[in-house]
């Protein structure tokens, strides 16, 4: 009887150490985070652009297609190029959106996002509503025969990013080589609001138009000189 005695009580300790010993190793493994291990961060909007059809990479940067209804009918000259800042400091998606709203008469041809992504509204050749009142040379309406680049961002708050100039010389490219556009009708939206209402100085309808500042608008055109675009 002693002995047996002694062999279960040796038993239960020997349970109740093991039980406290796999407590512990539970405990530790709940408890134990490893700080020096950094696992690295996924980016899921490029993961999410790889297998998505909506998305395309013809070059350096991203490219999507959001067409806009907000089109006049008839076909753009594509004579010129207007370039424009959104104005707006959120996201590109809320701009792409409204540009594709039917209730806001307001439209462009592409905008490009601060990391070079290209959200492309209408061909070239569509006629789609960016300028508004507009003079150039001795044409009026330039919407036309000249496309509209929206910037993303506000130029008066801060400049645009390099990935922003880098993209509009990607999709410049080959619009400014097929319709051999010339350097005299890259211009900015004040620009040709301005000789607007040089001409009509009446009409209060076409306030004065602050848009993509001079100092950024001599940085593209440094850029469309440096990738021989300039053609005067
Ligand atoms: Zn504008």
């Amino acid at each position: 009887m002693e002995v047996k005695k002694r062999e279960s009580v040796k038993r239960g300790v020997l349970i109740a150490l093991s039980a406290v010993i796999l407590l512990g190793v539970v405990a530790l493994l709940f408890l134990y985070r490893p700080t020096d291990v950094k696992l690295p961060l996924l980016d899921t909007k490029e993961m999410m652009r790889e297998v998505s059809p909506e998305w395309e990479k013809p070059g350096k940067y991203w490219v999507t297609y959001r067409e806009t209804p907000n089109v006049l009918e008839g076909e753009n000259e594509v004579a010129g190029i207007v370039l424009h800042h959104t104005a707006y400091e959120g996201s590109a998606d809320r701009v792409v959106k409204d540009l594709c709203d039917p209730s806001n008469p307001v439209s462009c041809h592409v905008v490009i996002d601060k990391d070079g992504t290209r959200y492309i509204l209408a061909p070239p050749e569509a006629i789609t509503w960016h300028a508004g009142f507009s003079k150039w040379g001795n044409r009026y309406r330039a919407n036309l025969f000249m496309i509209g680049i929206e910037f993303q961002g506000n130029t008066l708050v801060e400049p645009l990013t390099e990935a922003q100039i880098e993209s509009a010389i990607e999709y410049m490219r080959p619009i400014i080589e097929k319709y051999n556009i010339s350097a005299d009708n890259i211009v900015t939206h004040q620009m040709i609001r301005d000789a607007y209402r040089e001409a009509n100085p009446k009409n209060k309808k076409a306030w004065p138009k602050v848009d993509i500042t001079p100092e950024e608008y001599e940085r593209v055109r440094n850029a469309l000189d440096t990738a021989r675009l300039l053609k005067f």
